[in-house]
């Protein structure tokens, strides 16, 4: 509970309770830090230690009431926004932010969990904080006194998400705070939040965590043995939210196997059967083929480091030494950086909804070359 909840991030952590200790709790503050550095976890901890009644040191408790209720999310006086669509079933905001109480890295945004029963997946529709959300859910519960805290608090995922409109509106709460206000507004960078919003805020920055954080934080949740743990954490980039979503997912396993699988029969280079393949992929629709393409590179990306620097090097796929070595004794010609840059392109190229099976294909006969060590690999075209 607590601090304890946030994984690494222990700069900032100190930074935050010193502020409570030392009595300079700034009424506006902006976290910023790539997905999954634990923004918001550090933002829900900072708010129990705020709601603390038995210490005002910036530590916690953890039997009062405050630091009962701040990390149920039944707190009166925390709120916790998340940028919608127009047509956003409301009665669900509150399911997405109960959602927390489990993990303050559960995913809830409706960008990257477009409903509440499908995990992962991501949505292309637009989300935003409205104008009547910043008013409703923002300015009316933010000036009155707090209920049973000592400080009215209000969080702010994807602060990035506000229109002109919204930014106005919130701007007016940021220039005339009431007593005893705190916002903390989560974004990714800097540049993504209006410089006269940014500039009335205290910036805290997040740096992505290493892999022995995550892995470790994956063991204590209980979500991995620690070889797969080891494994996601350095698959997860850092981002311990991604890290968690990849251990709950069945989808890792099979793709793993898939895509060992898809390159055996690129390097065998049979047409039919190979096409047969792609068909396969091309069928499973563009998440899931990311989800694929980002697996296969990192096996590539294994092969490259394994043939440089040999048992010591610091794969992902720790669990696959035997595959590494058959490979890289196997295919001593093969062209991996032509490989890696395939996939890449390949990623880059789904990601903007071009002809997937076309692209696919090509991928398939550039890996097929690259793996025989064939020079004349022919530029990667542009496709339509
Ligand atoms: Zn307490």
């Amino acid at each position: 509970m607590g601090w304890d909840r946030v994984i690494g991030q222990e700069r900032v952590k100190h930074m935050l309770a010193s502020a409570i200790a030392s009595d300079r709790v700034a009424h506006a503050w902006l976290f910023y830090g790539p997905a999954g550095s634990g923004k918001r976890a550090a933002a829900l901890a900072f708010a129990q230690a705020l709601q603390c009644r038995e210490r005002f040191d910036g530590t916690v408790c953890g039997a009062c009431p405050g630091c009962h209720k701040v990390p149920r999310m039944v707190h009166p006086d925390v709120h916790i926004l998340i940028p919608h669509a127009n047509d956003a079933v409301l009665q669900e905001l509150g399911a997405r932010v109960a959602l927390l109480a489990e993990s303050p890295y559960a995913v809830i945004d409706y960008t990257r969990r477009p409903s509440l029963d499908g995990a992962g997946g991501a949505s292309n529709k637009q989300v935003s904080y409205l104008l009547g959300q910043v008013q409703e859910e923002l300015r009316a519960p933010m000036s009155y006194r707090p209920v049973e805290g000592s400080w009215r608090i209000a969080i702010l995922t994807h602060a990035q998400s506000m229109r002109t409109e919204s930014a106005n509106a919130f701007l007016k709460l940021l220039e005339e705070p009431g007593k005893n206000t705190v916002f903390i507004l989560l974004a990714e960078r800097l540049d993504q939040v209006l410089p006269t919003i940014m500039s009335r805020c205290q910036q805290v920055r997040f740096t992505p965590l290493d892999a022995v954080e995550i892995a470790e934080g994956l063991e204590r949740e209980g979500l991995a043995p620690p070889d797969m743990a080891a494994v996601l954490a350095r698959m997860a980039d850092g981002s311990y939210e991604q890290a968690r979503e990849l251990a709950m997912s069945t989808e890792l396993r099979s793709s793993r196997d898939f895509v060992l699988d898809f390159l055996r029969h690129a390097f065998k280079a049979s047409g039919d059967d190979m096409m047969t393949r792609v068909d396969e992929l091309a069928a499973q629709g563009r998440e899931s083929i990311k989800f694929h393409l980002l697996v296969l590179l990192g096996l590539i990306r294994d092969l490259l480091l394994f043939t440089e620097a040999g048992k010591d090097a610091p794969i992902v796929n720790l669990d696959w030494q035997e595959v590494l070595t058959k490979f890289a004794a196997g295919l001593p010609h093969a062209r991996l950086d032509t490989m890696a840059e395939a996939v890449e392109h390949t990623m880059y190229m789904v990601e903007r909804n071009v002809n997937q099976r076309t692209a696919l294909a090509h991928l398939a006969t550039t890996l097929s070359r690259s793996m025989r060590g064939d020079i004349q690999v022919e530029a990667i075209p542009r496709l339509r």
